[in-house]
């Protein structure tokens, strides 16, 4: 059961002692307070945790301080969306924002290698109006002998060059709890010019400590992604982990399920599942187009996979993009082979604005027949 206490309720008010006092009596409950502080309110609210079915929610409602009570199911208790539930289905992160009604693109590297390569890609992403990108400076690679990553030694001039160009956010895998202190660190040293989204890889959707860690810390939004040989459910439950924990600044990436069913694309492509994670929780839902098809296989009609999977996803109502670009994919030291080039960036950014449309019209035509 969560209780939403009513905006800016004061920790230290009488009414607010009572509340706790009452819910500290209750046999079999714990409780467990979370605070999300934004610019204009403070919004606290209480998910009481064992034996809640004997509580009425009227009873509960009528407690000083709650404005409204969600009874929730067992399932995805803080992310989900249960019966009732008005929680809202967006947040913000260093003025962008992230919901299931809004889409951003994450174009970018999928390794750091260069300085000069980071800045051609920045500059191109600045130049097509986008915020966003991705770089990868610690890379989870299936060979112990594959390059692994600069690591640290890349984050100062990854974030400066982000000040530099206007990126906001840059979704960036960590792989352990020390690279979130490294990423801090130099961010901290670079002025706090740009924000990080930490990424969560496939690899590492069930490493529960790690979420729980990640989880532990509000100052950074996370894109979990769906493990590749995993149920939906199993990854659903990871995402809640981060939830559980404190953070629900979460983004639930698909990236295509490990299967031989999936060839020819690296992986098979799932964003069919895009509803079905809008339907279910509360988070917005990226999609990875270059990880699912994993090459520059181009169609008969002339349209690359990628563009054709990512259009499938958008046209679905996918919040986010992660992708894979570089200006010089032979010389890239992780995935070049599925690698956009600099020149195809505009056309990208028009075929995913076609498909938006196409979704948005498509929201209407459903409304319209539901009203008739
Ligand atoms: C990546 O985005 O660079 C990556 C390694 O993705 P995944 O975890 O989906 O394989
Ligand atoms: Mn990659």
């Amino acid at each position: 059961m969560i209780l939403i206490l009513v905006p800016n309720t004061q920790p230290d008010s009488p009414e607010y002692k009572q509340l706790m006092a009452h819910l500290n009596n209750l046999s079999g409950i714990t409780a467990r307070v979370h605070t999300e502080v934004g610019v204009e309110q403070t919004l606290t609210e209480i998910y009481l945790i064992g034996n809640t079915k004997v509580l009425s929610v009227d009873d509960v409602n009528a407690l000083p301080c709650v404005d409204r009570v969600v009874r929730v199911s067992e399932e995805y208790r803080v992310l989900g969306r249960h019966t009732n539930d008005d929680r809202p289905t967006y947040f913000e992160y260093n003025g962008v924002r992230f919901g299931q009604d809004t889409l951003n693109v994450f174009a970018g590297l999928c390794a750091v290698d260069t300085l000069e390569h980071v800045e051609m890609m920045m500059k191109a992403l600045r130049d097509n109006g986008q915020v966003c990108t991705r770089m990868g400076a610690y890379k989870p690679r299936t060979s112990p002998y594959s390059f692994q990553g600069h690591g640290k030694s890349c984050l100062p001039y990854v974030f400066d060059l982000a000040g530099k160009y206007g990126i906001k956010v840059i979704a960036m895998e960590i792989t352990h709890e020390s690279h979130l202190d490294e990423i801090r660190d130099a961010l901290y040293q670079t002025g706090n010019s740009t924000g990080v989204m930490l990424q969560i890889g496939t690899r590492n959707t069930q490493n529960f400590e790690l979420l729980k860690i990640v989880g532990r810390q509000q100052n950074f939004p996370v894109l979990i992604k769906r493990g590749f040989g995993i149920t939906l459910d199993e990854s659903l439950n990871a995402a809640e982990y981060l939830a559980s924990e404190g953070n629900r600044k979460v983004v639930f990436g698909l990236r295509g399920m490990k299967t031989n069913m999936g060839d020819p694309h690296r992986n098979f492509v799932d964003f069919s599942h895009v509803s079905v994670v809008k339907r279910l929780t509360r988070m917005p839902v990226c999609i990875d187009p270059s990880h699912s098809v994993g090459s520059r296989a181009v169609s008969s009609d002339g349209v690359l996979d990628v563009m054709h999977v990512t259009a499938q996803g958008i046209v679905a109502g996918a919040n986010m993009v992660l992708v894979d670009f570089h200006p010089v994919p032979s010389k890239a030291l992780v995935d070049g082979p599925q690698a956009l080039l600099m020149k195809e960036l505009p056309q990208f950014l028009e075929d995913i604005h076609i498909a938006r449309e196409a979704y948005e019209k498509r929201v209407a035509l459903a409304q319209r027949y539901r009203e008739e």
